[in-house]
């Protein structure tokens, strides 16, 4: 990216990213070695991850799911578009405790979509508007400071939008930690209910959860330190100004 010439050498850059690749990267090392960790406890009832979601499918009216095989370690996801639910091999066929707290979670994503669950209709809707948006924000903020650094008025306009899409993609990451949170509360709540696992076996299924749930929340810091950043840098917050 161009926009890594620009922020590379800035200390201020570092300074504020710094914290947020470090979170990250103890999220991501939490989340393996916690679902690691129970990936070698199978449940009492011996119910794989598939079995789990359509257990709990089933058992919160999402009839029109269908669960499929996927690639890829912890690939899992729902794809609500189509209406399925894709499962690792590690989680499909595992009757394990890892195993069927993500199968439960990406459940719990199928049911918040049946039920037409707020913010998960908003995050989906701003998927396409960030994806578009992250792809061009980099460009626009560097053609920004170039043609305000060459004094043309364009530049702050553009420096603008650059900062506006960025904002956007924080939305975007602050609405997913509500949808990924009550995805796992009903997961821990529902797999107890539907006679998957004990109490004590969902508090341990929760634990590969709560850690999974980290890696949101570094990426909502991620973004928040990104546009505090460019805020910072044109101006816009504090006095510094890069023109
Ligand atoms: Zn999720």
């Amino acid at each position: 990216m161009m926009t890594g010439l620009m922020t590379g050498l800035d200390p201020l850059y570092w300074m504020l990213m710094l914290p947020a690749i470090g979170l990250a990267l103890l999220a991501s090392l939490l989340t393996k070695g916690t679902f690691a960790r129970y990936s070698k406890v199978a449940s009492s009832t011996r119910i794989t991850g598939a079995q789990a979601a359509e257990r709990l499918l089933r058992y919160g009216g999402a009839h029109d799911v269908r669960i499929e095989r996927a690639q890829g370690f912890l690939s899992d996801h729902y794809d609500p578009r189509v209406r399925v639910l894709r499962l690792s091999p590690e989680v499909f066929d595992a009757p394990s405790l890892s195993a069927i707290g993500v199968a439960c979670h990406e459940a719990g994503h199928a049911l918040q979509h049946a039920e037409k669950y707020a913010p998960l209709a908003l995050r989906s809707a701003l998927v396409p508007v960030v994806q578009f948006g992250s792809s061009l924000s980099q460009w626009i903020l560097v053609a920004g400071f170039l043609l305000m650094g060459a004094g043309s008025k364009l530049g702050a306009t553009l420096v603008m939008a650059g900062i506006a899409m960025i904002a956007l993609a924080v939305v975007f990451a602050l609405v997913t930690l509500p949808v990924e949170w009550n995805a796992s509360a009903r997961a821990k709540r529902l797999m107890v209910d539907c006679g998957i696992v004990s109490a004590d076996e969902a508090t341990a299924s929760g634990r590969v959860l709560n850690a999974a749930f980290m890696t949101y929340v570094a990426a909502a810091v991620s973004g928040i330190a990104t546009l505090l950043y460019w805020l910072l840098r044109s101006g816009l917050l504090g006095g510094r100004r890069d023109d």
